[in-house]
């Protein structure tokens, strides 16, 4: 099926967006580009995000989440997410992909969670053919990168 990202990141912003207050956090959406339908799963796609943007908020205690959608170069749909949260250690980054794999025990017993999340986001990217890339500062913030591929796209069908 057709997917749209912008409706998708609407949507979740949306629902997120009381969470978000709770803890006194912003979040922005910027739409960058005029942006083609993607052809994939729509609730896997939601997924994706889903767990990406519940982490943002999990792991930010203040500042703000930011999160652009934009065409690269006519090749790519880039979804870039970035907060202002606790940031992951350099030495953790590699491994924040595996399943169950978790940061810090003091930190996971603040926290909460199982660490499934992001194993299921990479595998979920990946059958949709994009890339997931992570930029990370301990106690600065965090950036999460995903990209899929413009091919095949349709370029009518949202205004
Ligand atoms: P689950 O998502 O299964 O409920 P989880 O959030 O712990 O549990 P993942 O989403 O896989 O698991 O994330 C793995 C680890 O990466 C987390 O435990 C957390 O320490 C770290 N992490 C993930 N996203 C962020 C983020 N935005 N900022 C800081 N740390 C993060
Ligand atoms: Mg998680």
């Amino acid at each position: 099926e057709w997917v749209d990202l912008v409706e998708i990141m609407e949507n979740l912003v949306r629902n997120t967006s009381l969470q978000a207050k709770e803890k006194g956090l912003d979040i922005q959406l910027n739409i960058r580009d005029e942006l083609p339908l993607i052809l994939g799963d729509g609730l896997r796609m939601e997924q994706i995000f889903m767990n990406l943007l519940t982490n943002a908020i999990r792991y930010t205690n203040k500042g703000k989440i930011v999160i652009d959608l934009q065409r690269v170069a006519d090749r790519h749909v880039l979804v870039s997410m970035e907060d202002t949260g606790i940031g992951i250690p350099q030495e953790e980054l590699k491994h924040i992909f595996e399943r169950f794999y978790r940061v810090e025990k003091s930190r996971s017993r603040q926290y909460g969670g199982t660490g499934l999340g992001l194993a299921i986001v990479k595998q979920l990217v990946e059958l949709h053919g994009g890339q997931i890339q992570v930029h990370s500062q301990s106690g600065t913030g965090t950036r999460f990168e995903v990209r899929f591929p413009m091919d095949p796209v349709k370029e009518e069908g949202r205004k």
